[in-house]
């Protein structure tokens, strides 16, 4: 990125904002991409492997638009925002840090909410919300969802259910051969709750003591991380990194479907028409991997965390899931397109209705 007006410009941004405090070496960007939904709501990552400032705006640019896509295409009422700090994540003095953004996103009146991402913790936003309510993802004891990995998890097995329905036929996920990549906060919840679906499991992650936990406690089968991507089976399911879905890994894959957490799994959109021709179905990530933000900010608006309610939305990415294959179907695209394709539709219905005056007075 040379010029930032003219990317914005590019991806029609509303606003980018940057907040700098000398006394606490705090520097930090917010970008807002799109609040014709609702207000511009992401997590706030804390990063600071960045080649320079530019690339740390253009960082938040990017995530703010891929939240707008996420919930729209989640059928959520929120648009897209992002925070970065530019900062190591290990950083000790979190209290002034993340008091001082939650200072920042007050003057912004609600235009932006906050949450947790790479980098920072459940315990960062609780410092945020001491100056802000313009945060989600809160532990419980103020009020958020607390942990809610397992929640992303079951969003992504209720994609699963929707690819093997059109794969196979039928929902069912019991003696499906599933391949896990990352035994993280939500690879290890994926592996449990497909575990109770009666799924066959070969899991694999960096850490051994992950994979030995798993191995012992429902029995899967392993293998090493660099030979996950030659294993057989119905389901690849990647919950580690990004970018796994390359021109060295596509030769090797031997499942039928890919549908896991981690987010942008294609190093580039061309693989996803490669995923396409190989007659693999690919289930876009920000549709599989929203389970989480689904569930943490259902209690916005409505008062109050409620499991019932917010599990049920989650539920709902198999219905999103089975329109992205209708859309695909209809206008001959690739599943990664045919997301795109179903969030800005959204965007653009409900912008046509938001253009009626609720209020008449002149
Ligand atoms: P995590 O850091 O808890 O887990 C990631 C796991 O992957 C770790 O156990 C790590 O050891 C392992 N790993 C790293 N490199 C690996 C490799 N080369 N091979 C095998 N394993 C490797 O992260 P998480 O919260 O479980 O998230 C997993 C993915 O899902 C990430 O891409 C994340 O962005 C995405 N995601 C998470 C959530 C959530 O609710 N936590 C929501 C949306 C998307």
């Amino acid at each position: 990125m040379d010029a930032i007006l003219d990317y914005m410009e590019k991806y029609d941004y509303e606003n980018l904002f940057l907040c700098q405090d000398r006394a606490l070496n705090f520097k930090a960007v917010i970008a807002i991409h799109d609040t014709t939904l609702g207000p511009a709501t992401g997590g706030c990552r804390m990063w600071n492997r960045y080649a320079g400032e530019m690339d740390a705006i253009e960082d938040a640019l990017r995530l703010a638009r891929g939240m707008t896509y996420k919930y729209a295409a989640a059928g959520v009422n929120l648009g897209g925002g992002k925070a970065v700090i530019i900062g190591d994540p290990q950083r000790q003095d979190r209290e002034p840090v993340f008091r001082a953004l939650g200072k920042f996103i007050n003057r912004l009146g609600g235009k932006y909410i906050t949450g947790e991402d790479v980098g920072t913790t459940l315990e960062d936003m609780a410092y945020i919300r001491m100056e802000t309510e313009y945060v989600v993802t809160l532990p419980t004891y103020l009020g958020g969802a607390g942990d809610i990995a397992p929640m992303t998890a079951f969003g992504t097995l209720r994609a699963m259910q929707a690819c093997c329905n059109r794969v196979y036929g039928s929902d069912g996920l019991e003696g499906k051969r599933v391949v896990v990549q990352g035994l993280g906060a939500v690879g290890h919840n994926i592996v449990a709750q497909l575990h109770e679906a009666g799924a066959k499991m070969v899991v694999t992650d960096i850490d051994s003591a992950k994979v030995a936990a798993m191995v012992s406690r429902y029995g899967v089968e392993q293998v090493e991380p660099a030979a996950i991507y030659d294993v057989e089976g119905d389901i690849f399911c990647p919950c580690a990194l990004g970018q796994v879905i390359n021109d060295a890994t596509l030769s090797r894959l031997k499942c039928k479907i890919i549908c896991g957490s981690a987010n942008n799994q294609l190093a580039e959109e061309h693989h996803g028409d490669v995923l396409e021709e190989k007659g693999m179905v690919y289930a876009p990530d920000y549709i599989t991997n929203a389970g989480g933000t689904i569930y943490d900010t259902d209690r916005l608006g409505v008062g109050g965390v409620s499991h019932a309610r917010g599990k049920e939305k989650v539920s709902r990415i198999y219905a999103n899931m089975l329109r992205v294959f209708e859309i695909a179907d209809r206008d001959q695209i690739p599943t990664y397109l045919a997301a795109d394709r179903m969030a800005e539709e959204r965007i653009r219905q409900i912008a046509e209705v938001k253009k009626y005056v609720d209020d008449l007075k002149p």
